[in-house]
């Protein structure tokens, strides 16, 4: 696995494997680090789909509405370099803020709609931030295709109309949702959860799934211990948001 810090150094390890051997394609992983089953699902998808693939790291500080939530993103960079390693992942960029943000932010990707809706709805310019750094990471990867997990449904939907609406070549792809055997969403967050808390969060799904109509999830979520900041129907599907103590959990299914 080829570690590349900046976008003309990937330019150019590109030009020599990937474009030089031709007709090959390159799948990519955009990921904030902490790599867990979830990531991985993803990056085997694009091992399976492509010739090569690329994963990044990068904790995006544009996205984060709350700086302290930003600065307490776990770093396991140790141990992902080794699962990387070890799924045969072929490159993993790994960049740094100036050079990714040569223009300090000044230019973003701004969409005003669906971005502005239920998790938007709570973080003002969350959705910015996401865009505009997968806007500048599929333009250094120039990957054919991309993968992106059905967990953060509203993001999939945002990244997939952003590029079709640019015209972009890569082609977005929703993977679903890995869980633990009790049906939780994977996710780094999980870990910051209480014993006591652990054992109600896989509820969230449990209720989603099962409910008759948002009001009732809203008022079951309740009644197990969540504070939900959302429960909306939208595309098919059943999205949620809601607190459990300090932990903030996001999941969404299918509506049959
Ligand atoms: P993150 O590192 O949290 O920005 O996530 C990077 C990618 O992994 C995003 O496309 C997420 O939707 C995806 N992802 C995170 N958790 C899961 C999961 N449990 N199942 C599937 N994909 C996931």
């Amino acid at each position: 696995m080829k570690i590349i810090k900046t976008p003309a150094q990937f330019k150019k390890v590109k030009k020599v494997t990937v474009t030089f051997l031709k007709n090959k394609t390159i799948g990519f992983v955009p990921t904030m680090g902490a790599l867990h089953d979830g990531h991985l699902s993803l990056v085997r998808r694009s091992l399976k789909e492509n010739d090569f693939t690329a994963v990044s790291i990068f904790v995006n500080p544009v996205q984060f509405n709350d700086k302290k939530d930003f600065n307490n993103y776990p770093n396991t960079l140790k141990q992902d370099i080794a699962k990387l390693k070890k799924a045969n992942v072929d490159f993993l960029f790994l960049p740094r803020f100036k050079d990714i943000y040569p223009d300090k932010y000044r230019y973003r990707i701004i969409e005003n709609s669906l971005s502005r809706l239920l998790c938007g709805a709570f973080r003002p310019g969350h959705f910015d931030g996401v865009l505009t750094i997968v806007m500048k990471l599929f333009n250094i990867i120039g990957a054919d295709r991309a993968y992106f997990g059905e967990k953060d449904y509203q993001q999939y939907m945002l990244v997939k109309d952003m590029a079709e609406a640019f015209f972009h070549k890569t082609a977005v792809i929703g993977c679903p949702t890995a869980r633990e055997k009790d049906g939780l969403a994977i996710s780094s967050r999980n870990l910051r959860l209480s014993p006591e808390q652990r054992k109600i969060a896989p509820e969230l799904y449990r209720i989603l799934k099962s409910a008759k109509n948002e009001k009732e999830a809203v008022s079951l979520l309740r009644k197990k211990g969540f504070s939900p900041e959302y429960v909306e129907e939208m595309s098919g599907r059943r999205l949620a948001a809601a607190w459990l103590g300090k932990v903030r959990l996001i999941d969404n299914v299918k509506i049959r």
